[in-house]
Formats: structure tokens, C-alpha cells, sequence
């Protein structure tokens, strides 16, 4: 019998972490889960590898604030060079392929046009966010964090989302200081539609933005003539690039189904079209929004479209592939989703 020969593992401890934590909700795990690995990556990141390598070594690592036993053991084996336990077993697990279509138009894709941060009601830092859409190779990630109406979010007063555009160029600085190529961040907002089918934040800021998802989370049970109304004026308004998931149905998950909005979804695509304006392809597998007639509907009726995550942690940035495979199954051009083009192009569309 031969003995169990360790896998070697050269990545180091803080990307084992990272890499763990970004499995974990790429496979839709409790965010509880993933929480300690990131905690642990963050709370290591900054000492010297002597020092985590010292802590092993001693077996003092649990020692660390935010270093428990199950993060130790995933560091002592990568600071020791082998592949940590969890780690493989993690890649077996939720490592694969999520969908099994779409990936030529997920290659095609150039970036990602919905994310949240913990700044809302995202589960990770504006870098951890930027750092892991530039690892899936995309060449820009909008942060679209929450308005201030969506309270339950945390949604950005127009003071916060002031800081927060600061934060952005910031982050956009280090990592061209930093050697890191072509990507950048860009700055957005999902912005609540009001009740009227105003926009809830100030001309002034959304005039600052690169690009607008405009969204509706109240009132999802409204008349279908004044919600018609309602999503037709926000689809009017000069700063809205993207309708996001415009039925508002949930389809499985913790927070429960929900039925879609009612609406005509003819005049409002239509208005989509008239004034320039993407329909989202929710890629939330809990969302799935739109279904799927009515995204033949907007097909039919020449729409363009983004593909998006709505990503609320790093690993769900790579939900875009399931939305990749329903634009497929629909047969709607590469051409007409204009996450695919280039970045340039893309501001200058968002720009009208
Ligand atoms: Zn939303
Ligand atoms: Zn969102």
C-alpha cells in the first residue's frame, strides 16, 4: 500500500481563505459560513508570513483575533505547502461548471453591471468586491449599492454615496498603482423606483454616476395600470441605463416566493427601447427575473439587455453564467447585451 501522498499547494494562506470563502458562496452556502474564512483571510493579511508561519508552527494561530479551528487548519497546511482539506473538498463540491449552457456568451461578457457592498446590504468591502471581479477576468464591475429609501439595505444617503465615489477612485488608484491592467471599478446605483416612478436620489449625484440600475422594491403588488405607469416614467428618465429585474418575482430561496409584478410588459419594454434602456437579465437563480416569456417579449420587440449578477458577496459575481444560459436558450445575439461590449462603448451608451 502506497501512503497518502499530501497535494502540494503553493498558494499561500490568505488566497486558500479567500478561495474557500468564494466557493462557498458561489454554492449558495449560509453567509454564517462564510464569514469566519473571510475574517480569517482579513485578520492575517496584514502580518508578515514569519509571523503566521511562527503561529503554526506554535500552534498559537487560534490566538489571532478572527482566526478560529477551522480557519487554522486551512492556514497550517497552506503556509505547510499542501492543499488544505476544505479547500478540496470545497472544489469538488461547488468547483464545477454552475450551469450547463451559456458559457460562450459568459466568455463574451466584458463586465458585470449590478454588485452590492457591505456599504448596503452586501456581504463584503468595495476592494473584495473589485479584487474578485478583476480574478474572473472581467474589465470593469459597476457598484450599484442600494438608495436611500431601501432602509432594510442600508441604502446610501446622498452624503454616503458621496464618500462612497471617493472610496471608488480610491480603489481605482491602488490598483493602477498597483500593476493591476485595464480594470476598473465603475460607480453606480441601484436605484429605488418611487411610487410615482421617480428616481430616489439626487439629479445631481445619478449626473456623477457611470450607471444607473433602476429597480422596483415596494409596492411589488401595485394595480398593473399604475405600476405600468410607474416603470414606464423611470424607464423615461434620462439617467436610467438598466430596468432592473423587472418583475420582482422570487422563484426559490430563504426569503420565500413571490409572485411577479403585474404590468404591461409590451409598453414598457417598448419604452426600453425607445429611450435606450437595457432590461436586466437577472441572473439570480432566486430571481430568474424575467421569465422567460417576457423575455422573448423584450427579444421580439428589439431590446437590448444586461446580464447581471446582483452579486452580495464576491463568489455570486459568478451567478452571471445562469443568466448567460437563459439569454442562449433565447437566442438573443451576443451583440444585443451590452455587458459585451467594450468598456469604452459601454460608458458612452450609459452616458446618452
Ligand atoms: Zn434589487
Ligand atoms: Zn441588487
Amino acid at each position: 500500500m502506497s501512503p497518502q501522498v499530501e497535494e502540494q499547494y503553493d498558494g499561500g494562506p490568505v488566497a486558500a481563505l479567500r478561495r474557500i470563502a468564494f466557493l462557498l458562496e458561489r454554492g449558495r452556502e449560509d453567509t454564517y459560513k462564510v464569514k469566519a474564512f473571510r475574517g480569517a483571510a482579513a485578520a492575517i493579511l496584514p502580518l508578515p508570513p514569519e509571523q503566521v508561519a511562527a503561529a503554526v508552527e506554535d500552534g498559537t494561530l487560534t490566538d489571532l483575533p478572527g482566526v478560529g479551528a477551522s480557519s487554522a487548519k486551512v492556514i497550517t497546511a497552506a503556509v505547510r505547502g499542501e492543499m488544505p482539506a476544505r479547500l478540496a473538498e470545497l472544489e469538488r463540491e461547488h468547483g464545477g461548471p454552475l450551469a450547463a449552457g451559456g458559457a460562450d456568451l459568459r466568455a463574451a461578457l466584458r463586465g458585470d453591471l449590478h454588485s452590492h457592498s457591505d456599504w448596503s446590504d452586501g456581504g463584503s468591502p468595495i476592494e473584495e468586491m473589485a479584487f474578485t471581479a478583476m480574478e474572473l477576468g472581467h474589465d470593469y464591475l459597476v457598484l450599484t449599492d442600494h438608495s436611500p429609501r431601501l432602509t432594510v439595505a442600508r441604502g446610501l444617503s446622498p452624503e454616503r454615496l458621496t464618500r462612497q465615489l471617493g472610496v471608488v477612485d480610491a480603489v481605482n488608484e491602488h490598483l493602477t498603482a498597483g500593476g493591476a491592467g485595464d480594470f476598473m471599478l465603475l460607480k453606480g446605483i441601484e436605484v429605488d423606483i418611487l411610487d410615482d416612478g421617480g428616481l430616489d436620489q439626487e439629479d445631481e449625484l445619478l449626473a456623477r454616476l457611470d450607471v444607473r440600475v433602476a429597480s422596483v422594491h415596494s409596492k411589488l403588488k401595485m394595480d398593473a395600470p399604475d405600476m405600468t405607469r410607474r416603470m414606464v416614467a423611470a424607464v423615461q428618465n434620462p439617467f436610467t441605463n438598466v430596468l432592473g429585474h423587472c418583475t420582482g418575482r422570487m422563484v426559490m430561496g430563504n426569503r420565500g416566493t413571490r409572485p411577479p409584478s403585474r404590468f404591461d410588459a409590451k409598453a414598457v419594454f417598448q419604452a426600453c427601447v425607445d429611450h435606450d434602456v437595457a432590461v436586466e437579465i437577472n441572473s439570480r437563480p432566486e430571481r430568474r427575473d424575467p421569465p422567460t416569456e417576457l423575455l422573448e417579449l423584450a427579444r421580439d420587440l428589439g431590446c437590448v439587455f444586461s446580464i447581471d449578477s446582483d452579486a452580495h458577496a464576491p463568489g455570486q459575481l459568478d451567478f452571471q453564467v445562469y443568466g448567460c444560459e437563459r439569454a442562449e436558450e433565447a437566442g438573443i445575439p451576443a451583440e444585443r447585451i451590452v455587458n459585451t461590449w467594450p468598456r469604452e462603448r459601454l460608458l458612452a451608451w450609459a452616458k446618452k
